[in-house]
């Protein structure tokens, strides 16, 4: 893999404010994918491919990302970013809504990450949950949002996502099958292993 690409792609992403993971948040992703290497990785949300990119690296020995995006100006950039560094053979880009694509799909995956809609965060859990393999792992990035969905205060206009987001939380914690831990990393992030 090209680094100083992948830094390029970072900078550049960071200055036109696209949202991409967070070093943090990409840290204990990574620490994870480290001790326990995934062949199939779903993501859902790929931007212009910057943590695609990165878990790629830790992918097991012909492994493979499925990344999905609707923006098209994004997918455009994400196959030139993800062609740059050198890992086009390890990722594919679905391109189109999400909500309509998962259900489309009948893979199994060992590790979902999803960082895309807030307001569908349930759909895409009751998806994952569909895909996931045994010992699988599930993260969602940005579920804390700024802090919004532990606080009480909910009377502005993200309150749909804020609604999603913790019924997102409430399902992945009272889920018998799921150990789930919430980091006060970056924006929040979900850990849900599956237990089964
Ligand atoms: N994972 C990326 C950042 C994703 S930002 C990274 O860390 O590098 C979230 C992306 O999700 C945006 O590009 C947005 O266009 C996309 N998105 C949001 N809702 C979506 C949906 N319903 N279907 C497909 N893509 C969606
Ligand atoms: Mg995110």
């Amino acid at each position: 893999m090209n680094k100083e690409e992948l830094e390029k792609i970072k900078k550049k992403a960071l200055e036109e404010h696209i949202p991409i993971i967070m070093d943090d948040t990409l840290e204990v992703i990574e620490k994870e994918l480290k001790s326990n290497p995934p062949k199939r990785i779903l993501e859902i949300g790929t931007a212009v491919g910057y943590s695609a990119i990165c878990f790629s690296e830790f992918l097991d020995e012909n492994g493979k990302i499925d990344t999905i995006e609707r923006d098209e100006e994004r997918i455009k950039e994400a196959k030139i970013n993800i062609k740059n560094v050198g890992v086009e053979e390890k990722i594919n880009i679905y391109e189109g809504d999400a909500v309509e694509i998962l259900p489309t799909l009948n893979e199994k995956y060992d590790m979902v990450f999803i960082d895309a809609a807030k307001g569908k965060y349930p759909f895409f859990l009751q998806q994952a949950l569909r895909m996931i393999n045994k010992n699988g792992i599930i993260f969602a990035d940005n579920i804390l949002y700024k802090g919004y969905v532990m606080s009480d205060y909910n009377k502005h206009k993200q309150r749909t996502a804020v609604r999603n987001l913790r019924e997102y939380i409430k399902e992945v914690s009272e889920n018998p099958d799921l150990e789930t831990e919430i980091l006060e990393v970056g924006d929040g992030l979900a850990i849900s292993k599956i237990k089964k």
